[in-house]
């Protein structure tokens, strides 16, 4: 295999690849706003729909596949809007539909009606290209089939739209009847198919096979091929890569591998294993360092909490719980991370537990850029193996870690001062919690009065009704999980409950921890720590504010 010899614009003019020939370029493909939306749990408003469109472009996919037009009025609506709202400067918006139903004439068919009237330059359709789905769900014949892919594609080619072809349950309508399979990709390609595209539908592929067989589809044809991978088998990455390997040049999946069942290709893991260990060119080279973020971000506006352990982007996909190797990851972190974590704007981190030695602490001081003298060190060990001791976990509690480090060093947060809280539930045929704070801030003294859901929201609520106005950027953070466990002490009935809470600006996400006997003490404690971290790092400065300082 080489890595030369073939090189095509990106997204538009695609040379023919011969098996056995790796790409130098592939396009991404990003359908979270349509496959990945079919995720369990995954609903997006219009303006969710836009504002991860936004996020998209900003990574530099070439394609943005937008919904289905006139299937629901939400992505009639999103049609409507996007080429207004959005301005996409790396990004194709795509529209999907499907092939004309059988026996009806393309002109006739209304999804392809609609598709046309999407208004997008590029279109993507779906025929089902395995004989048991034709059959059996189409209830049609293998030749009214084939015919509905042609005049499909021939009818929007009419129209002057891109035209590509996802041929549904390919991988296993190969394995059923091949030939008829492969005259399914024939129909559309003669019709003017820009695109053909290979989906695993069931998602139960192995990369063997596809390398196997997506050789032959390039060996056969002229035009682009694309793969689209479910991950039913736990595979759609590496699919994805043996489909590259073996000649595709576009690649289907979504942010985070959302989608239905075990979810789509994850283009998060995807595009890097393509750039970075096949220097395959994805998305524009300077922007790979965007992948952590915008998976996050969007992460947060599917309001789905970021998986810790994702490959690349997660907040653990390069966490050392060290101990005894600790010094030697120092020395080498190359030896212990299989890419430069922030060539995916990711980072090392380092795991800090009672079980950590000095040179963990070290580390970890290193690594947040404070400097932590002997004393000051031995003296935080202490204080961490006893927190840990009554309950604290601070290796999932990175923000009170840093707090405590922070401290060591002899700041003190001074952004408000509380002077008492007080929570009151009732139920009263409904439950329902009020929070009163009272707190100095700014040299003023402010009294605050909230509802909320619970404890924790109700206190949120007040508190930042009572410092919000002198540190405007609190409103851009805000409190995304909230979880409690009671520990087992051995303390009889004074059960010691611990309370973690995460917090985001968008961006970023960080979690504080509480323990106390007390719920709502322990609440509290969390609760505060969350605000003190976040004040920390919007700018109002390391030594604590004496007033509103600029807001980032
Ligand atoms: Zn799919």
């Amino acid at each position: 295999m080489s890595t030369s010899g073939h090189s095509h614009s990106h997204g538009r003019a695609h040379p023919e690849i011969a098996p056995g020939d790796v790409p130098v370029s592939v396009d991404i493909f990003d359908t979270t706003l349509r496959d990945g939306s079919q995720q369990e749990g995954l609903s997006l408003t219009v303006d969710d729909k836009l504002r991860v469109a936004e996020q998209l472009d900003h990574l530099g996919v070439a394609y943005i596949e937008g919904g289905w037009p006139g299937a629901n009025p939400k992505d009639e609506e999103f049609f409507a809007r996007a080429p207004v709202e959005l301005r996409l400067s790396t990004a194709t918006l795509v529209a999907f539909g499907s092939t004309r139903r059988p026996g009806v004439r393309a002109e006739d068919d209304e999804v392809l009606r609609n598709l046309v009237e999407a208004g997008t330059s590029t279109v993507c359709i779906v025929a089902k290209a395995s004989e048991v789905h034709v059959t059996d769900a189409l209830r049609t014949s293998l030749d009214e089939a084939l015919s509905m892919a042609a005049d499909s594609v021939a009818f929007l080619r009419d129209h002057d739209l891109r035209v590509f072809f996802d041929a549904e349950h390919f991988f296993d309508g190969y394995r059923i009847n091949r030939e008829f399979t492969m005259r399914v990709l024939r129909s559309a390609a003669d019709a003017g198919a820009e695109a053909l595209v290979l989906c695993d539908t069931n998602g139960g592929s192995l990369p063997h096979e596809v390398d196997q067989i997506v050789a032959e589809v390039v060996g056969s044809f002229d035009c682009q091929i694309g793969v689209h991978f479910h991950n039913d088998a736990g595979c759609a990455v590496a699919n994805s890569v043996a489909g590259v390997l073996a000649g595709a040049t576009q690649v289907q999946g979504c942010v985070n591998g959302y989608g239905e069942r075990a979810g789509n290709a994850d283009l998060t893991a995807a595009i890097p294993n393509l750039a970075l260990k096949l220097n395959i060119r994805t998305i524009p080279e300077d922007r790979l360092e965007r992948l952590t973020p915008v998976a996050h971000h969007v992460a947060e506006l599917v309001n789905i909490s970021p998986n810790p352990q994702q490959p690349y982007v997660g907040t653990a996909a390069f966490a050392h719980k060290a101990g005894l190797h600790t010094s030697a990851i120092a020395r080498r972190r190359d030896a212990y991370e299989h890419i430069a974590p922030d060539s995916v704007g990711n980072g090392t981190r380092f795991v800090v537990s009672e079980l950590a030695g000095r040179s963990t602490l070290a580390l970890k001081a290193e690594e947040l850029g404070l400097s932590l003298h002997s004393d000051a060190l031995d003296e935080v060990l202490g204080t961490l193996k006893e927190l840990e001791h009554s309950g604290y976990h601070f290796e999932v509690a990175d923000g009170s870690l840093e707090l405590l480090l922070k401290r060591a060093t002899g700041w003190e947060p001074d952004y408000f001062e509380l002077e008492t809280f007080r929570v009151i539930s009732d139920h009263n045929g409904i439950a329902s919690t009020e929070a009163t704070v009272k707190v100095r801030v700014c040299g003023e003294r402010v009294v605050a009065t909230a509802e909320g859901n619970g404890p924790v929201n109700a206190l949120d609520s007040a508190l930042r009704q009572a410092i919000g106005k002198y540190y405007p950027s609190l409103a851009h953070i805000h409190l995304v999980d909230y979880r409690v466990r009671v520990l087992d002490t051995k303390l009889g009935t004074g059960a010691v409950t611990r309370v973690l809470i995460d917090t985001t600006d968008g961006e970023f996400t960080w979690t504080t921890i509480g323990v106390s006997e007390n719920i709502i003490e322990a609440s509290w404690r969390a609760l505060y720590d969350s605000i003190v971290y976040g004040l920390l790092h919007s700018g109002y400065g390391a030594t604590g504010a004496t007033g509103p300082a600029e807001d980032r």
